[in-house]
């Protein structure tokens, strides 16, 4: 057997280039460095310039402070810093860098050029090739540094393999001075890339006016500020308008004191805040700034500093989900809101009479079908008999009569008018100047969730004839799970065989085939929660889409739904409503700019 080899301590260069690794993943993680260097130097300027994705050369120069001659060495040896000298600076450190790692780890995987200036015209260079001095001396610039990286990685082919495509790194450098561009509004930023001029960012601009570089200004126009402080956690920023959401997550940037950082913890409040407000597979855009005490988050998680460890994650959490929501509701733009009176556009003879109700009084709070409308809309329910059995089952009879909803009496002067339905599906209303569609299913849904919600134990209704669901095995399991919350809802459930469930009695708000339809959709996915139940239910025992409404259904609907305090997205996060103004019509047909 061979002898082992002997264990030596790796040369500096060695060191350093295993560092890069970590420090310096790709030509924007070498810039991202070089930009932190400059603001941590004070500077008000700042020009970069990147060619080919920054792999062959980039240049970044400042007018911050300087390094003195006689540090330039020390700025490229590893663990040499001039911000921090002991281990307690760790938590009160407000400069970006403290690792002393960037610059030479960098350096080590480059021809490396860095010259510097204390004072205008005086300064001193150096030059490195692979983390070897190859040249000094002096050189006349004005107060700053300069640093060019030529050729990044070309020592090191393992990590060349790795870079993608061109543009895709350019496209990652891009972000990332966009990253400071937007934290940093006090610096003026230019960026070039492969000569062609991508931004030039003027200082005191606003956070808004820097946006509109890169951002749509339709959603620019529509994001909220947001002002927020709780104990010592502050929150700031803009938030985008829930009707601006899209299916891309990368308009999330988050700032913890100034740094740009990914978290998982605030990623997870902003999705809470905008829950029942975007659809599951929707994103916001955002921009959060977080202050927080530098002693209660940690920075020094990673070489390359992207993330942070809160001390106190729950209050981190609960801070940035409060200051979101509470900016979203002030903005929430109001439909129907005060104590307007809502009526039909003309008088009407009330021939509709009222085939259905729609009760607030008591919790049924539903719209009953008629008859005949379900015969039409479910051909589930061909039989008369199945029919009467419905409505035997309603613990009542049916009597148009009980409709307890009376009309407004004067329909003229009403400051809310209602014009009609569109596709049997939309009703579209006035009020004053502004005009406002609603999808009736997703108005329904909304009501009928907060009264499910609001009452724990819902009221059941025995079936005559129960229903018998044959499941697979994996089915039962699950239905096992949530059978105590089905119970609550007001199912009767047993079962009668290992593959069997019979149910007796189902909650009052559905019909049999709509809880058929129910439990054929809850067993379908797992992990369901009360609160998914809750909004399985009221789809299904909501109105559809494509159902006849009579104008009294309709007002009574909108009238209901407008009592609600959240009521501008049904629990899925669909749009109830949506509503222009004088205003925007002119905007829409080019009467206005
Ligand atoms: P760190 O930023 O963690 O201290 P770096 O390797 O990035 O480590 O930089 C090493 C040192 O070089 C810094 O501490 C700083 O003193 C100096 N330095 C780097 N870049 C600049 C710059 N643009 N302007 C002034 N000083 C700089
Ligand atoms: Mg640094």
């Amino acid at each position: 057997m061979q002898p082992p080899a002997p264990i030596r301590l790796l040369s500096s260069d060695l060191q350093n280039q295993i560092a890069a690794g970590e420090v310096v993943e790709r030509p924007s993680s070498a810039l991202k460095e070089l930009i932190e260097n400059s603001l941590d130097a004070k500077a008000t300027r700042i020009s970069i310039q990147i060619n080919d994705g920054g792999q062959s050369f980039i240049r970044i120069c400042d007018n911050g402070h300087g390094i003195d001659e006689n540090q330039l060495e020390l700025a490229i040896t590893r663990h040499a810093t001039s911000k921090l000298s002991h281990i307690h600076d760790l938590q009160k450190i407000h400069s970006f860098g403290f690792r002393g790692e960037a610059l030479p780890s960098i350096a080590s995987v480059s021809r490396f050029r860095i010259q510097s200036a204390l004072v205008d015209g005086e300064g001193a260079y150096l030059e490195v090739e692979y983390g070897r001095i190859i040249g000094s001396g002096h050189v006349a610039m004005p107060q700053g540094t300069i640093i060019e990286i030529r050729d990044l990685f070309s020592n090191t082919p393992a990590r060349l393999k790795f870079l993608k495509q061109m543009t895709t790194e350019n496209r990652k450098c891009t972000d990332v001075v966009l990253r400071f561009a937007l934290s940093s509004l006090d610096v003026e930023l230019e960026f070039t890339s492969s000569g062609r001029d991508i931004f030039h960012f003027l200082p005191e601009q606003s956070l808004r006016q820097r946006l509109c570089a890169v951002w749509p200004p339709q959603i620019v126009q529509n994001l909220h500020k947001i002002q927020f402080s709780e104990n010592s956690t502050s929150i700031s920023g803009l938030a985008g308008d829930p009707s601006t959401a899209q299916s891309r997550s990368d308009k999330i940037l988050i700032y913890v004191n100034r740094r740009p950082v990914q978290d998982k913890i605030i990623l997870s409040a902003i999705k809470e805040a905008y829950r029942g407000r975007i659809l599951g597979n929707e994103f916001p855009q955002a921009i959060l700034f977080l202050e927080v005490p530098t002693d209660e988050v940690d920075i020094n998680v990673h070489p390359a500093k992207t993330e942070v460890r809160f001390q106190n994650e729950r209050d981190i959490f609960r801070n940035v989900r409060t200051g979101l929501i509470k900016s979203l509701e002030e903005n929430s733009k109001q439909i129907f809101s005060g104590t307007k009176t809502i009526g039909l556009s003309r008088p009407q003879t009330n021939t509709d009479s009222l085939p259905r109700d729609i009760t607030t009084n008591d919790f049924h709070y539903t719209i009953k079908p008629s008859i005949s409308s379900i015969v039409n809309s479910d051909q589930k329910f061909s039989s008369s008999k199945e029919i009467t059995e419905l409505y035997e089952t309603q613990g009542t009879s049916y009597e148009v009569s009980q409709a307890p909803h009376k009309l407004p009496d004067v329909q003229y002067e009403n400051d809310i008018k209602y014009l009609g339905q569109i596709a049997n599906t939309y009703l579209v209303l006035s009020d004053g100047d502004a005009i406002v569609i609603l999808d009736q299913h997703a108005v329904h849904e909304r009501l009928l969730y907060d009264v499910i919600r609001n009452n724990t134990s819902q009221t059941r209704q025995p079936l005559l004839t129960p229903l018998e669901l044959s499941l697979h095995s994996s089915q039962i399991t699950h239905i096992q799970d949530i059978w105590q919350d089905l119970k609550e809802l007001g199912f009767a459930l047993e079962l009668t065989s290992t593959l069997t469930v019979m149910v007796s009695a189902i909650p009052s708000l559905l019909t049999p085939s709509n809880a058929k339809s129910f439990l054929s959709d809850v067993l379908e996915d797992k992990n369901r929660n009360m609160a998914d139940l809750w909004s399985v239910m009221a789809c299904k025992a909501a109105i559809k889409a494509g159902m006849v409404l009579t104008p009294s259904e309709a007002l009574s609907l909108v009238d209901a739904w407008r009592q609600l305090p959240d009521r501008y997205h049904c629990p899925h996060g669909r749009p109830t409503a949506i509503q222009w103004n004088k205003r925007e019509l002119e905007k829409f047909f080019k009467r206005r700019t």
